[in-house]
């Protein structure tokens, strides 16, 4: 099979702010319209393999602030993940796509272990794969995660949904009303602005490795699809 006749297979990165609608706990509005945008693009025959944060439950290094043993902290969020994962799963099956959940963490009962082979017949099966559990490793986060699932299992391209941004900018335009998004960035610029466009693991990680990400917002309907698809929205992030 030649590159070009290849089916496109992307790595969707979903944050955990975005699943609880800004609290604590999930936003079954939220995560039932980005299941029929998922679905909306495999129909159109994209493979779609999704990495889900937890922010909407814990984070580690906020438990830690707190008093707990930051390891713990880490392995609360990585939980947290995995209830994001049934919860779109949930949506996804209900709305006729054929799902698999696959965990860093082994829980047999509610899901597949992360085996990339497995994914990726998964994939090609027009099933879409969701991994839950980040790495599975404290001190880790779901975006660098996203990035390492993303070269493991052949995706050309990561695309990151955002909770309350659309892109990256040169400043935060939530502050800043002079605030300028990029269309396109390269990993250096990235890198020494110090763009807070993802954890600097995570952009070393696709730095390193020349992994495209188009980093979008989430919360514009359709935008899950046009991602997806690959329409020019939100910034590209590339060598
Ligand atoms: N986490 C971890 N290892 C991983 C992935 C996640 O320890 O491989 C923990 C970490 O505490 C993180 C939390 O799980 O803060 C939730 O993930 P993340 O913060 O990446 O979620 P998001 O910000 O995307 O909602």
């Amino acid at each position: 099979m030649t590159e070009a006749s290849k089916p496109r297979r992307v790595l969707l990165k979903l944050s955990g702010e975005a699943f609880g609608g800004g609290k604590v706990g999930i936003d079954t509005v939220v995560i039932s319209r980005i299941a029929q945008e998922i679905k909306q693009a495999v129909q159109q025959s994209v493979q779609v393999g999704i990495v889900v944060g937890g922010g909407n439950f814990f984070r580690g290094a906020e438990l830690q602030q707190a008093g707990l043993d930051r390891s713990r902290g880490d392995y609360m969020g990585m939980l947290g993940t995995v209830m994001n994962c049934l919860a779109l799963q949930d949506f996804l099956e209900n709305a006729g796509q054929p799902t698999r959940v696959q965990t860093a963490i082994a829980m047999a009962q509610v899901a597949e272990p992360y085996i990339p082979l497995k994914a990726i017949r998964h994939l090609e099966k027009g099933r879409v794969v969701i991994f839950g559990a980040g790495a599975g490793m404290p001190y880790f986060s779901t975006d660098t995660v996203s990035i390492q699932r993303s070269l493991e299992i052949h995706c050309s391209e990561v695309v990151m949904g955002k909770n309350g941004v659309d892109g990256v900018y040169n400043a935060d335009p939530r502050k800043d009303s002079s605030a300028r998004r990029y269309d396109v960035l390269n990993f250096h610029d990235a890198i020494v602005n110090n763009l807070a466009v993802m954890d600097s693991s995570a952009l070393s990680m696709a730095h390193d490795n020349n992994q495209r990400i188009r980093v979008f917002g989430l919360e514009e309907p359709g935008n899950v699809t046009r991602a997806l698809l690959g329409e020019e929205i939100g910034t590209l992030v590339a060598a």
